[in-house]
């Protein structure tokens, strides 16, 4: 159990670059959040956006 926790640590330090919806710029985000449909926080004009893949 420990050893899956230790992944899912890693897992959330990995990032993925998605596409703003709002201003088409691309960021670094989590892809923990990502693949779990959270809320994402464009840096460039600061929309809240779901990455919609
Ligand atoms: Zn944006």
């Amino acid at each position: 159990m420990s050893y899956f926790n230790r992944i899912m640590d890693q897992i959330t330090e990995i990032t993925s670059s998605s596409t703003c919806p709002v201003c088409q710029r691309k960021s670094q985000q989590s892809i923990k959040k990502i693949g779990k449909k959270q809320t994402l926080l464009c840096p460039h004009c600061k929309s809240i956006f779901v990455n919609p893949d």
